[in-house]
């Protein structure tokens, strides 16, 4: 795989910028929002009533089609299809950096009946992978968000597969079997199988990990996995970046509607008109003491391996819209004694986000136990992406995927699919939300 400097990177990210300068409207100001009182914090969204206000009463800083909050799994994949549907988008990022959590994964993503599978003569389904995912979340997980997620698995890593030998002239899967233990080639890791009395062979191997550089020695390919999403949203001329930037709280109308957003860079607040509508993809609470105290409560005390920024500001914003919330006391937590240690491959060191880092090697990623992964709750989705008020009613306009969903195919604490679940799960309904934000598929009630 090409190595991308950290020069080139950065002239890129500048190019980006550049682009979006000209998406800014005329007589726009970085002064802040008419009727906002953001304070300055990391956790603003909490702070935020939501503004209200006809499209026509407001005057807006900016203006795109869709606004696309995290640059991680599940915002990479809905800019990417947002913009391959027509769509303008700006991609907001927290962090000075791409990647979110994804970026430090394990590196693998799941998926039945891929192409890889076949060509490595695995027998698979959407049906069988629908099944032992109901199993696995003991029937409580919604079932037609499972459905929608075993059908379009193979898809999806075929998808990113593609998008990887465009970028880069090389496969990112590979297709061929093995040991579980391993992180290459497609396998059962994770795969909780005993816990529900099956055997090794009555489980299908789903978990596609991403190829790394020949004769390397880290122990994640997270990094490799995010690169071909980070390439192609680098390479569309219809998605602008801007890094350190964070959504705050949402804009709505009257009725409900999500109008737009405000964003923060450092002090400075503008107001974004998304005409299309705004995806929510902030990965979740894993990093939020409060929600942590307030939702999950179990977990404290526990030192969480995703990305720090994710303080469930995405979660926040569409709450104080309105948005129902599921499994907020469901989460991934390691066994109480389990520290967790990765490394990585040198070159990405500049390109995407450190964090936990050893003292005595920036590549290597080292959390003392007792670990929390994710946090399972989230906003509540249908199998459109669209974020549902208490009521069951899409929020119109409003999306969301990945770790800011508590209606996903988790369940309840302990239950796992297997290795690659997360990042398949963010991609699916990423690019879900990315085709209707796009206006492919008009929400009903939205827009
Ligand atoms: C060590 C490790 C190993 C893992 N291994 C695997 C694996 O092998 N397979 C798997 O499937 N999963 C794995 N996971 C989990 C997986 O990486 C995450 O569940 C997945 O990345 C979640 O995707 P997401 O898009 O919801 O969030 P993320 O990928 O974390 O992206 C969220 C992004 O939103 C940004 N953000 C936060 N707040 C704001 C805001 N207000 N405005 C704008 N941006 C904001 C964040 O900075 C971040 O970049 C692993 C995670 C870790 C840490």
């Amino acid at each position: 795989m090409e190595k991308l400097s950290r020069r080139s990177f950065l002239l890129g990210s500048a190019l980006v910028g550049a682009g979006l300068g000209a998406n800014v409207l005329a007589g726009c100001s970085s002064s802040p929002a008419a009727g906002s009182s953001q304070p300055a914090s990391d956790n603003s969204a909490a702070d935020a009533p939501a503004a209200k206000g006809a499209v026509s009463e407001r005057t807006w800083d900016r203006e795109t089609d869709v606004l696309v909050c995290g640059f991680g799994a599940a915002g990479a994949a809905c800019a990417i299809e947002a913009a391959t549907n027509g769509a303008e988008v700006l991609l907001v990022e927290k962090g000075s950096l791409p990647g979110g959590s994804m970026c430090r994964s394990g590196g693998g993503m799941a998926g039945a009946g891929t192409t890889m599978q076949k060509d490595a003569g695995i027998e698979d389904s959407a049906d069988a992978f629908y099944d032992w995912i109901m199993l696995a979340t003991d029937g409580l997980c919604p079932s037609d968000i499972a459905r929608v997620y075993a059908d379009n698995s193979a898809a999806n890593l075929d998808w990113l597969d593609e998008l990887c030998v465009k970028e880069t002239g090389e496969h990112l899967f590979l297709s061929e079997l093995t040991d579980d233990t391993a992180r290459i080639g497609i396998n059962r890791r994770g795969v909780p199988f005993a816990s529900f009395g099956l055997t090794e062979d009555e489980v299908v191997p789903r978990s596609h990990w991403a190829v790394m550089k020949e004769g390397s020695t880290a122990s994640n390919a997270g990094p490799e996995l995010f690169y071909p999403l980070l390439l192609t949203v680098e390479g569309s001329d219809k998605i602008a970046v801007e890094y350190e930037t964070a959504l705050s709280s949402l804009i709505t109308d009257e009725e409900g509607a999500v109008l737009g957003a405000v964003i923060k860079k450092g002090n400075a607040e503008e107001t974004v008109r998304a005409r299309n509508g705004v995806m929510l993809a902030t990965g979740g609470f894993p990093n939020s003491e409060e929600m942590r105290k307030n939702f999950c409560f179990d977990t404290m005390g526990r030192i969480s391996y995703m990305n720090p920024l994710c303080t469930g500001d995405g979660v926040k914003a569409a709450m104080a819209v309105g948005a129902d919330l599921a499994n907020t006391c469901q989460s991934y937590i390691m066994p109480d004694e389990t520290s967790y240690t990765a490394t990585f491959n040198e070159e990405w060191q500049d390109i995407f986000p450190m964090w936990l880092q050893a003292p005595d090697d920036p590549n290597k990623l080292v959390a003392e136990a007792p670990i929390i992964a994710e946090t399972h709750g989230g906003v509540v989705i249908d199998t459109d992406s669209h974020v549902l008020n208490v009521w069951g009613q899409p929020i119109p306009n409003l999306y969301a995927a990945g770790c800011d969903v508590g209606s996903n195919i988790f369940g309840k604490s302990g239950n796992y699919p297997g290795c690659g679940s997360y990042v398949g799960f963010a991609i699916c309904f990423g690019r879900i939300a990315g085709e209707n934000l796009a206006g492919a598929v008009q929400p009903e009630g939205g827009k």
